[in-house]
């Protein structure tokens, strides 16, 4: 077990777990408490990880279960994400739904989700946006107006949202920040997930960038300031092993980052225990 001397809250701002298609809810929990880490922030898997009707009420649900049985059963403490992933409107409009009845689908499971923040059962909504691959215009017009959906409910429930998006550079941030603008969302409560090293102002137009803990990215980030969040992106998914950094390496990462003296202890704590307080208002 690696030691986390000074107790440094470590937090993966996005890191899946899988009962059904990976290791599972504990067993990545221990992975990532023995390597340092402390909190993991879990927005729940897709639909198609578990169902292939579309329940979006099923796959929420096991997100928040599975937090649950990290709670319990081990020493990380555990939050959960509640949203639907914008992959999934477009594998309804596959399906043959229309483009306004696959729209209805995805508004309840974001209402869905808005309702557990308001329980005090979820922390914030996501992973919601727009998908990462090219769309059809039409799509793409309402992928928007669901996005714009799910912030205008972080902004009722009072909580942040977690974007899943294309790429971004500083024009999407301007945008992002923006339509925040627009429906009342204080743009630091919009998290941009799978985040570049977009820390300064100028270039994140005040959102919360969740940079991906690798290695130059986050020294990159660093050398321009400490408000950012780090993750993984961790799918615990057998069949894409390596997709994405694994469940240890955030807490590895910051843990070596100290020793070299690339983070202080100042920065440690500022990206894993206040800005991580700062956006979900959570004691940890
Ligand atoms: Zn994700």
């Amino acid at each position: 077990m690696i030691a986390n001397p000074n107790e440094i809250p470590i937090a993966d701002n996005h890191i899946h777990v899988d009962p059904v298609n990976g290791d599972g809810p504990v067993k990545i929990a221990k992975l990532f408490y023995n390597a340092g880490g402390r909190v993991m922030i879990i927005p729940n898997k897709p639909s198609w990880s578990i169902n292939d009707n579309f329940n979006f009420k099923e796959a929420i649900d096991l997100g928040i279960r599975n937090v649950e049985e990290i709670n319990q059963n081990t020493s990380v403490k555990a939050f959960p994400i509640c949203g639907v992933h914008p992959a999934e409107y477009s594998k309804l409009l596959k399906n043959g739904k229309s483009f306004e009845e696959a729209y209805k689908l995805m508004k309840k499971a974001l209402d869905y989700s808005a309702y557990l923040v308001n329980e005090n059962k979820a922390i914030a909504i996501g992973e919601i946006g727009r998908p990462h691959y090219e769309i059809s215009e039409e799509e793409l017009k309402y992928q928007n107006l669901i996005m714009k959906y799910g912030m205008e409910l972080a902004k009722d429930v009072h909580c942040p949202v977690q974007l899943h998006t294309e790429t971004a550079t500083e024009d999407e941030f301007r945008e992002f920040a923006l339509l925040a603008d627009e429906v009342g969302l204080k743009r630091e409560k919009v998290i941009k997930h799978f985040s570049g090293a977009y820390i300064t102002e100028d270039e994140n137009f005040g959102l919360t960038p969740s940079v991906i803990a690798n290695k130059e990215l986050i020294k990159k980030a660093i050398n321009k300031g400490n408000i950012f969040l780090m993750e993984t992106d961790f799918l615990d998914d057998k069949t894409r092993p390596g997709a994405v950094l694994g469940p240890k390496t955030v807490p590895k990462r910051t843990l070596d980052f100290i020793r070299k003296g690339i983070f202080s202890q100042e920065d440690a704590f500022q990206i894993h225990e206040k800005n991580v307080f700062k956006v979900y208002d959570i004691e940890i």
